[in-house]
């Protein structure tokens, strides 16, 4: 079979950007370009401070970047010159209209396809990357047909991404499985991607399938990694009322190879831009496959999800003496999980905003979110920025605090000096750890009222 020279993909951001470095430095002979619409996205690609933060990446686009990495705004040459073109483009909730809150909003999918259709000039494979609804695959094949130049063919595959963000160059170097999807005559095609994979990625760990089944997986993972998590959660608070302990329950749990530890951690509940938005497309996927009591099954996730992060913001303001009126509080991290700077669909931003409705004074920090991108995530939930500061420092946003919030699991939070914290805070000082990061008896040695999502209160 033929082999493929230039792979150009569509779409620069959390997934396009990583995925485009790793595989350039896999795959010396093949030519990468990353193309976006968004020229400042571009444009940070191409400078030393890069739109995402992940570790190992700024390393890896260094390495390849202007060898066979590229970064341009010009999505028509990028799809003119390659032979196979990644669709990673986002691919968010519908906020109107039929399926609003639900079903996955497909148009930056479609506009890329027609652009493609439009301009492509010789054969071109094309793989959606992005997150798609079972069936996608249909819609993309028939725009391609309809759109397509005389004699210019093009074969549709499915390739879902499952990196993780904070651990993506891990995940891609390492994945646990690819998956490549294709239909009838398509089928060649997967050959050309399996090839392009196996230049690092064990054999056995490329799984072919057709496309259907391919679009459907990474919905149904995302499905279960965030059913795991909901699963946790409400054993959390079970556990809280009845004065187990959740860590110890997920080990009891989590021993069972049959169950396995991984992804047992309670917490403030789950974000980041895919589970809620995946799990809310499997949802809508169901109801329009007429199957009412499945999709009832799924969406069951999403609410216990609102329920822990609205159930561990109502304990600090039921918890704290004389209630929050006033009173200045310290989040300390925003971002959806540690490892990562995404702060997207982020529990922290819905803490923040219920705890702001009680009146605190909110002083916020996070080691990898912007500024602005803090701001501008309480500012969509409808918040009032005049109560909340940004600070520099975990001590900083804890001084004078009369509550450390702990809301993303950033390891230096477990280095703080928790004395010199505790003298420098308001009193009594509580703390509420919605990440079981720190150590009970520690921290009531120290003297604070601490509370864990999951455990039982100070005695
Ligand atoms: P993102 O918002 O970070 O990046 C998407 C990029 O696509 C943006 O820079 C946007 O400007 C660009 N874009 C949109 N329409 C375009 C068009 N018509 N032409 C050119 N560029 C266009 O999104 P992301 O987090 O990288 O996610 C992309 C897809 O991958 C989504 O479907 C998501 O569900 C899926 N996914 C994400 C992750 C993750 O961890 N973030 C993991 C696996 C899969």
């Amino acid at each position: 079979p033929p082999k493929v020279t230039h792979i150009c993909c569509i779409g620069a951001g959390y997934v396009g950007g990583p995925t485009s470095a790793v595989m350039a430095a896999q795959c010396p002979d093949i030519r990468f370009t990353v193309a976006d619409t968004d020229s400042a996205r571009i444009a940070a690609w191409n400078s030393s401070n890069l739109p995402v933060y992940e570790k190992g990446l700024d390393d890896l686009v260094k390495m390849q970047r202007s060898v066979n990495l590229f970064f341009t705004t010009d999505v028509d040459s990028a799809i003119r010159q390659a032979e196979m073109i990644l669709i990673a483009v986002n691919t968010p909730t519908k906020t109107r209209g039929v399926g609003s809150g639900k079903a996955a909003d497909l148009r930056n999918v479609e506009m890329c396809v027609r652009r493609i259709a439009t301009v492509a000039e010789t054969d071109k494979v094309v793989v959606e990357r992005s997150t798609v609804p079972c069936g996608t695959g249909q819609m993309v094949a028939g725009i391609l047909d309809e759109f397509a130049k005389p004699g210019v063919q093009f074969h549709v595959l499915s390739n879902p991404e499952f990196m993780s963000e904070g651990s993506a160059i891990a995940n891609l170097l390492h994945p646990d499985r690819v998956i490549i999807g294709a239909h009838g005559t398509s089928q060649w095609a997967q050959g050309l991607l399996r090839a392009v994979y196996e230049q690092w990625v064990p054999r056995d760990r490329i799984l072919t399938m057709d496309l259907w089944s391919a679009e459907l997986s990474k919905l149904a993972a995302n499905a279960m990694l965030a059913q795991r998590i909901s699963s946790i959660n409400a054993i959390s608070a079970v556990c809280e009322a009845a004065g187990a302990s959740v860590k110890s329950v997920a080990d009891g749990v989590g021993s069972d190879r049959r169950i396995g530890r991984d992804f047992l951690d309670a917490s403030v509940g789950f974000g980041g831009s895919c589970f809620h938005k995946d799990v809310a497309s499997l949802v809508w996927l169901s109801q329009s496959l007429n199957l009412p009591e499945v999709a009832e099954y799924w969406s069951q996730v999403l609410a216990m999800n609102s329920f822990q992060i609205s159930r561990f913001a109502r304990t600090v303001s039921q918890t704290v003496v004389g209630g929050l009126e006033d009173k200045r509080i310290a989040c300390l991290g925003f971002a959806y999980k540690s490892g990562t700077g995404d702060s997207r669909n982020t529990p922290a931003a819905e803490v923040c905003r219920y705890l702001l409705d009680e009146g605190a004074h909110l002083a916020v920090y996070d080691p990898k979110v912007p500024d602005q991108h803090i701001r501008d995530r309480m500012e969509e939930l409808g918040c009032d920025l005049s109560q909340v500061s940004v600070c520099a420092s975990a001590e900083e946003a804890a001084d004078g605090a009369q509550a450390v919030v702990v809301l993303t699991a950033w390891k230096q939070f477990l280095a703080l000096d928790w004395e010199i914290v505790y003298g420098s805070m308001a009193k009594p000082a509580y703390v509420f750890d919605g990440q079981l990061m720190l150590e009970p008896e520690t921290m009531r040695r120290l003297g604070y009222h601490f509370y864990q999502i999951g455990h039982p209160r100070s005695p």
